[in-house]
């Protein structure tokens, strides 16, 4: 397997890594299997956070015997000092680990600095030798360069993906200079980009970033292991990159959930992507009444922006949840057809 350095940090791991925020969706005994088979094919580069539930438990069940022969990140949101250090003991308790390769700070709302609280604790944590190496994850652009100027992170987490345009490749171009490690997240599209094999072509153009494939499913992650290692995009994969980048453009919702709870209580992850989701993957499962139901609760929508300030594409996502209410109802009364 390729390997990537993970710029100052001086890691070099598996161009292939592990997102392991799925596998909170699996059982333990599935988790465990999945995450069996990626170690055993030489994946080493795990990546978990403080808020994916029981994922630092799956991994850390699953890798407690063979924990120097991976590299373990997790992430906090923690945005006081007291926090951090109930987050950090827990991370470490949960993965049966005494150090963390790297620690991030998860897309918190604003960038620690020199001399900052939560700075000194992670440098407090680095010195102890409980973490080993600092990051920084946000979706944030102007928060990505400011951790970048800072001079105090290490690595950068990042969503990129082949959707990615000049604002991201910069980033990255900026990390390589500096030599901060790049590590890509949402690789696809936070789940709308179906075409895996672009997304690894796309990726492997550059030798400084790391993608971590959210992987669910076993049948994922033999897919990413069965493509050749120096895959490069062809010309049928620019043509798909480039179909996926018409039908998507720059305004599409990721998924990510930063803008929710919504105190009317909608699910704007769910609600505000559903005409991509619908045409993107099989239409039926989601014409069923359940979600009918929460497609109808987007009519609770007082339009107070609240969501709006917290999601890092700044979406309109009142306009976003009108028009995809619209055409769910187009869809569901047989106005729309999908083809
Ligand atoms: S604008 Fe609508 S969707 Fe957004 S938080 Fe307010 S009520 Fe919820
Ligand atoms: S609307 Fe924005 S913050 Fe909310 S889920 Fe979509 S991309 Fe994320």
């Amino acid at each position: 397997m390729d390997k990537v350095r993970l710029g100052k940090t001086n890691l070099e791991v598996n161009k292939i890594g592990f997102g392991a925020l799925p596998i909170q969706r699996r059982n333990m005994d599935d988790s465990i299997a999945i995450l069996n088979r990626a170690y055993e094919s030489g994946v080493d580069f795990y990546d978990t956070a403080r808020f994916y539930t029981d994922s630092e438990e799956k991994l850390g069940r699953a890798f407690e015997d063979v924990r120097s022969n991976i590299y373990l990140a997790s992430k906090t949101a923690a945005e006081t000092p007291e926090d951090f250090w109930n987050d950090l003991e827990t991370t470490l308790k949960e993965l049966r680990t005494d150090y963390l390769d790297l620690y991030q700070h998860h897309n918190i709302s604003f960038c620690p600095k020199e001399g900052d609280e939560l700075a000194k604790a992670m440098a407090e944590a680095k010195e102890e030798g409980r973490i080993r190496h600092i990051g920084i994850t946000t979706h944030k652009v102007t928060l990505a360069h400011e951790a970048l100027d800072s001079g105090l992170y290490e690595t950068l987490q990042y969503p990129f993906s082949y959707l990615s345009g000049k604002e991201e490749l910069e980033l990255v171009e900026k990390c390589r200079k500096l030599d901060v490690g790049f590590i890509a997240m949402k690789a696809m599209g936070g789940g709308l980009l179906k075409n895996a094999k672009a997304s690894f072509a796309f990726m492997n153009q550059f030798s400084n970033v790391l993608p971590i494939w959210g992987i669910q499913h076993m049948s994922e992650l033999e897919e990413f292991l069965s493509y050749p290692q120096d895959m490069i995009i062809d010309d049928s994969l620019r043509q798909d990159i480039e179909h996926d980048k018409e039908e998507l453009g720059d305004n599409f919702c990721r998924g990510c959930g930063y803008c929710m709870p919504c105190p009317e209580d909608i699910n704007i992850s769910l609600c505000a992507r559903m005409s991509l989701w619908i045409r993107r993957f099989p239409t039926e499962p989601n014409m069923d009444e359940r979600t009918q139901k929460i497609m109808e609760g987007t009519k609770d929508c007082i339009e107070c922006y609240a969501c709006v300030d917290k999601c890092p594409y700044e979406l309109d996502i009142p306009r976003l949840l009108k028009e995809n209410y619209e055409d769910y109802q187009n869809v569901l009364t047989g106005k729309t057809i999908i083809k």
